[in-house]
């Protein structure tokens, strides 16, 4: 089987811009798991599926056709024929991201569609259970963090880049309640693989993130 790194950890951390880095520099597929159940949500949403329906949801799951494309370098998102590469990154579509991603048999029903990103000549693959689930035989396991206060301060500085001003102390907020509900949840909580090295991003910049993560791959 093609190795696989796994990059998995809370909102904020910059385990997707680490992750996308790594796969560039490795030459690498990667796998941003949580576009799929955004994807998911997303989907959900469109068919107005009530986002408490299980059963309704993981057929959404189970049907879901998603596909990412490579379009100058960037990853596109492509549901049902359509680009929703910005659309799955709105707010409403995290939060229910968030509760879809919450339900065990949508996350049954994805477990299979993760796995086949493992293909020559190696696989990055981005998320909270890629370590401990749905590659718990990767050589290579990252746990990454930051504190929720360097998050906060991240996001602000990508909104503000947007022009989108928002208060830091209701971002910490949504921050923390993200995190009280991954880390909760009954389904796959977010918790690091046992055999994952955990790294701390707070007050470290990328390079230096990449430099150990790389560090660790080429051990
Ligand atoms: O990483 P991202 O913010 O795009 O993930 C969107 C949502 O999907 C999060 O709320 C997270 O809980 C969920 N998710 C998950 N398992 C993954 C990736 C994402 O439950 N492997």
């Amino acid at each position: 089987l093609p190795p696989v790194v796994t990059i998995d950890g809370p909102s904020g951390s910059g385990k997707g811009t680490i992750a996308k880095l790594l796969a560039d520099r490795l030459g690498f597929i990667l796998l941003d798991s949580g576009a799929l159940y955004r994807a998911a949500a997303l989907a959900a949403l469109d068919k107005s599926v009530d986002l408490s329906d299980e059963e309704a949801l993981t057929q959404v799951a189970k049907s879901l056709d998603v596909h990412f494309a490579v379009n100058g370098g960037q990853l596109r998102v492509v549901l049902e024929g359509r680009e929703v590469t910005d659309d799955i990154r709105m707010e409403r579509v995290s939060m229910a991201a968030s509760s879809v991603a919450a339900i065990p048999g949508v996350r049954a029903a994805l477990l299979q569609r993760q796995r086949d990103f493992r293909m020559a000549p190696g696989l990055v693959a981005d998320g909270r259970d890629m370590g401990t689930t749905v590659f718990p035989d990767a050589p290579v396991k990252v746990f990454l963090t930051a504190s929720a206060e360097e998050r906060a301060r991240r996001r602000e500085a990508q909104l503000r880049e947007k022009g989108v001003s928002v208060s830091l102390r209701d971002l910490l907020e949504d921050i923390r309640a993200r995190d009280a509900q991954d880390m909760n949840r009954k389904a796959s909580p977010l918790a690091p693989a046992e055999d994952a090295v955990e790294l701390d991003s707070t007050g470290v910049d990328i390079e230096e993130v990449l430099r150990r993560v790389l560090a660790l791959v080429q051990a």
